[in-house]
């Protein structure tokens, strides 16, 4: 049996489990309406990330304002609420080890200009607004946004 390395009692968790985080990804409403959320799913699943849960649904206003609290004194901030309202997104639970760094590092910077070909951005977005896809910056992050978008889960 693997032991939890925390506890060192057995509790049944093993090493993939203490490591193994979540982070909420949205396929942005320009990755939908390009037909490219398929793509973008595999980009995930390949890189043996599991997905948890997984819906469409438009977000409206308050969600949005939520959602992207961080950046409320930003110069973009209202552009971002317009863009990311617009139209219907993929909103899901991804999860495995190491969960939050390794889906950012498959997505690129936050610029598409900047990021390299290969990466979810490099290929799929647009400029520094309509960049395809979010996901989450740290896993306390991934666990309000995941409250946000999925409740308790
Ligand atoms: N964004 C923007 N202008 C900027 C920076 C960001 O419109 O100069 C948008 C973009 O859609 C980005 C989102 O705001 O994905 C959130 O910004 P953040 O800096 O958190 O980037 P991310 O974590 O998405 O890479
Ligand atoms: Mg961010």
């Amino acid at each position: 049996m693997n032991r939890c390395q925390k506890c060192k009692k057995g509790c049944g968790l093993n090493l993939e489990d203490i490591n193994t985080e979540r982070s909420l990804i949205i396929i942005k409403p320009d990755g939908v309406q390009k037909r490219v959320a398929g793509k973008i799913i595999s980009r995930f699943e390949e890189a043996s990330l599991d997905i948890e849960q997984m819906k469409m649904m438009e977000i409206d206003k308050e969600l949005a304002k939520k959602h992207y609290r961080d950046h409320a004194e930003k110069d973009f901030f209202s552009i971002l609420l317009k863009y990311i309202c617009s139209g219907p997104v993929i909103v899901m639970i991804v999860s495995g080890p190491g969960a939050v760094k390794k889906a950012r590092e498959l997505m690129g910077p936050t610029d598409p200009g900047k990021a390299p070909p290969g990466t979810i951005r490099g290929d799929f977005g647009r400029d520094i607004t309509v960049n395809v896809v979010h996901g989450s910056d740290s896993p306390e992050s991934a666990e309000r946004e995941i409250g946000l978008f999925f409740g308790r889960v």
